[in-house]
């Protein structure tokens, strides 16, 4: 439910409600606005005799059942945009942030190869996966921790935050200890033992919507993360299954209003992913942010042929540069612009 505290509430009146609110066994997420605070009270179906209970409240002006199945998630709990900072960017605030690079850590050179030219053609943050989550079992799974080495290596010669995924709840700690952004992939995208994992090691997490999932579903995955009390989660549609075989996955376009319009949470695109062929990505990136996306995961390779994984969607070295281009050529007609323009390093 949604406690409303009567106008002119201060940090006593906030405090007492919290503790009533936990006295009754549910956690509160405080909001505070210009004029109004808002408490969310989270916890199993309110009684009408709870509701009561909080109406009755000297600071409470309204107490409001959250009508959504997800709570933290939700626009009616946190009516404010959800902002993540970097040292190189912010992203849920309007400006876009892109993250880029390739599928997999390959190697050392490969790495810092693509860390140095995205970072040089205008991205904010390093993508690359340690652990890859493959269909099968004989494909290239990732260097695992040699991997976050690299990654963290690549990180210290550009000053991008990484972001890299994690498979399973075990792993957390380990790739926490490395990454920036824990990203959990479509396939994982309801491993609810594994959101929670990421949700406990307070990294920020980059969700992937799974590729039969509702929005929903996906707020309902990213609530998991919430719960634990850690509210840095970007969401991100990477591709549906539909019945078109032309791409790799449909990128549900639709999916960025609407859940733009139903949580706080930034709401990211992969076009990579979706599109399955390189000379898609970026109409499909454009795309995404003529929607309203906040930001963009891209894959790019230094020699995208050679790529031991997701070859065939991986941008060149030229074809990455040419997005930023664009990218930069939209964003002013949307009245946007990218988080910040890095100097070279
Ligand atoms: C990836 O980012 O390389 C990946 C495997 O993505 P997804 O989980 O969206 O398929
Ligand atoms: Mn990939």
């Amino acid at each position: 439910m949604l406690i409303i505290l009567k106008r002119g509430s201060g940090n006593k009146e906030i405090e007492q409600v919290v503790q009533e609110v936990q006295a009754v066994g549910y956690r509160a997420h405080v909001s505070e606005g210009e004029h109004t605070t808002l408490v969310g009270a989270i916890g199993k179906g309110p009684t009408p005799e709870l509701i009561e209970h909080f109406r009755a409240l000297e600071s409470v002006q309204d107490v409001i059942p959250i009508s959504k199945p997800y709570k933290l998630a939700s626009l009616e709990v946190c009516p404010k945009p959800t902002v993540l900072r970097f040292p190189t960017g912010a992203t849920g605030g309007g400006e876009v942030m892109v993250a880029a690079g390739p599928c997999g850590v390959e190697s050392l050179e490969q790495t810092l190869s693509a860390a140095h030219y995205v970072r040089r053609h205008g991205a904010q943050m390093l993508r690359g996966g340690a652990f890859k989550p493959r269909t099968s079992p004989y494909s290239f799974q990732g260097l695992g921790q040699a991997g976050l080495e690299i990654l963290a290596q690549a990180r210290q010669e550009t000053g991008l935050p990484i972001v890299t995924e994690v498979v399973a709840p075990e792993q957390v700690d380990l790739v926490a200890a490395y990454a920036d952004v824990l990203q959990i992939g479509a396939r994982n995208a309801q491993n609810f033992a594994l959101l929670q994992a990421a949700g406990q090691s307070g990294r920020a997490v980059m969700l992937k919507r799974g590729m039969s999932m509702t929005l929903e579903e996906f707020l309902m995955s990213a609530e998991y993360v919430l719960a634990q009390g850690n509210m840095k989660v970007i969401l991100v549609e990477r591709g549906i299954r539909t019945f078109e075989k032309s791409t790799r996955f449909t990128l549900d376009v639709s999916a960025v209003p609407v859940l733009k319009s139903l949580t706080h949470l930034p709401v990211w695109i992969d076009p990579s992913h979706a599109a399955g062929r390189r000379d898609w990505v970026s109409a499909l990136a454009l795309a995404g942010l003529a929607a309203g996306a906040d930001g963009l995961i891209v894959e790019t390779h230094p020699e995208p042929e050679k790529a031991l994984s997701d070859a065939a969607q991986q941008l060149t070295e030229a074809q990455f540069a040419e997005l930023m281009q664009r990218i930069r050529a939209l964003l002013p007609a949307l009245g946007r612009q990218l988080t910040r323009e890095l100097e070279p390093v």
